[in-house]
């Protein structure tokens, strides 16, 4: 039994359970490991208001104060690492180092946050006039909707959460109907690091349209952020249109993954395996589409196969498993449906092609080679564990290709001339590129989207700016 198991959501301070009850399966056993409340529309209002009471004193405390409980909480966090990966992979699937990797990025932020919380620095603003002084003040917006999705129970949370704490904010969270035990146990945390009551607050439930509609309808909340689809993501950009909130969207993927004729191979196939197959592929920085130059197209095809056949698939709390399970049914199908798509449509089946025979919602990691324009898997995120590979001959050619979809959030490229990786980095329409590295997420940087992936920057030093107004003060001397 995990100590931080929870069944009932933190709201004002108090712990509250419903009378439905909303199950929580394993995705690699179809097991039920728990169950929350299903709460809806009024339990979200309830939520809100407590988070606005709580805001007055809140956003009262100096920087140095909020961030001393940030500290607490990231420490608890950290002394708790164990308990919340197994949690976490219980609920969602991933293996347990990558869980015991997502608790440590989500507990970075907290850190980060708590101490940007201290440098909040306004403007003191050379004046216009003689007898005029001028001033702009950086203020917490208010009460903070977050809402999160499922492949990253914690990360996406303290995402939010902490630059929103950090910021003076108060927060309601919506965690996926999938993963909320993750999300209960940070709250427990928070509760334990010594955030007040009302200052985080909880609201699990399947009725998203429900909880989602009050938390963009209601006037309280002055800003809601989300980690999601784009379809949905969208929704809630018209939802917020009538009481004008701020917004911070972060969408859906579709990453280009170019390999240029002098990359350095091995490197390449590393990077392509992390980016492509970490949590079996359900991540919207995830390489979507492979771009490889002639020169080492075969090569690179033959090593990237090699690499994949190294591959484990199974429960994530197994040993030595490196592919855990889908989300849920329709995650396999969506799979399937694009690799039907591309062999149809005269893609090469290099490594696996077929749910695996585990069975459940396991399916096997796959490569196809050959692929070409009119594939599903080269517009759409597959958000499952599928490569596949285009070939290409010019550098410009590539960069056509990559910029060929409305999203824009992550880019890769492979190669060893600067000089070409910096020309292609600054024309590509993403807002990250990773450049010899599939691994680009960390605390200390910008993450976000351009296009249809989003707006607003998650991490940095900006990151906090999203949580934050800024007031001019315009002073007349006498
Ligand atoms: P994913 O494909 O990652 O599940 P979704 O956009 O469907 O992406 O879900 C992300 C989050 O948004 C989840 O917490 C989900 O419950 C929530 N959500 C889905 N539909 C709505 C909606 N209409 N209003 C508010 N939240 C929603």
């Amino acid at each position: 039994m995990n100590a931080l198991l929870r069944d009932a959501c933190l709201i004002g301070g108090e712990w509250l359970s419903g009378e439905a009850w909303l199950p929580v399966t394993n995705p690699a056993t179809g097991q039920v490991i728990g169950r929350v409340p299903e709460f809806g529309a009024d339990e979200t209002r309830a939520a809100i208001e407590a988070a606005h009471r709580a805001f007055p004193e809140w956003s009262a405390r100096t920087g140095k104060a909020r961030a001393a409980i940030l500290r607490r909480y990231f420490d608890l966090i950290v002394a708790h690492q164990d308990q919340l990966a197994e949690l976490l992979t219980a609920e969602q699937g991933k293996p347990l180092a990558e869980a015991r990797g997502e608790i440590a990025y989500a507990a970075s932020f907290i850190e980060w946050f708590g101490e940007e919380a201290k440098r909040v620095y306004g403007d003191v603003i050379p004046g216009h006039l003689p007898d005029k002084r001028l001033f702009a003040l950086k203020q917490p917006i208010g009460v903070v909707a977050a809402i999160t999705p499922w492949n990253f129970p914690a990360a996406m949370i303290t995402r939010k959460i902490a630059p929103a704490l950090a910021a003076g904010c108060t927060v309601v969270v919506k965690p996926a109907q999938q993963t909320p035990l993750t999300a209960l146990a940070f709250a427990a945390l928070a509760e334990q690091a010594g955030v007040p009551a009302g200052v985080l607050n909880i609201v699990t439930g399947s009725a998203a349209r429900a909880i989602g509609g009050e938390l963009t309808a209601n006037p309280i909340v002055r800003k809601v952020s989300f980690t999601g689809s784009t379809a949905v993501g969208a929704a809630l950009y018209a939802q917020s249109a009538p009481t004008i909130k701020k917004l911070s969207l972060e969408l859906g993927g579709n990453a280009p993954f170019i390999v240029l004729d002098d990359a350095d191979l091995p490197a390449a196939v590393e990077g392509a395996i992390a980016s492509k197959f970490r949590n079996a592929g359900q991540t919207c920085v995830c390489a979507n589409r492979f771009y490889v130059q002639d020169g080492v197209y075969d090569a690179f095809v033959a090593l990237f196969a090699e690499a994949i056949a190294k591959l484990k698939v199974g429960n994530g709390a197994d040993d030595g498993v490196t592919i855990g399970p889908l989300i849920d049914d329709q995650a396999v199908a969506k799979v399937e449906l694009h690799v039907a798509d591309a062999l149809t449509r005269g893609g090469r089946l290099v490594a696996g092609g077929r749910r695996h025979a585990l069975g459940g919602r396991f399916f096997e990691p796959t490569l196809i080679a050959d692929a070409a324009d009119g594939m599903a898997v080269l517009v759409e995120e597959t958000f499952g564990p599928l490569a596949a590979i285009v070939r290409f001959t010019h550098d410009e050619d590539a960069v056509a290709a990559a910029n060929a979809s409305e999203y824009g959030l992550a880019a890769y490229v492979y190669a060893r001339d600067v000089s070409r990786v910096w020309r292609m980095a600054e024309r590509l329409e993403t807002g990250i590129v990773g450049i010899n590295t599939g691994l680009i997420s960390t605390e200390v940087a910008p993450f976000g989207g351009v296009k249809s992936s989003g707006l607003g920057r998650e991490g940095s030093r900006h990151g906090i700016d999203d949580y934050l107004e800024l007031k001019y003060l315009c002073l007349e001397l006498e």
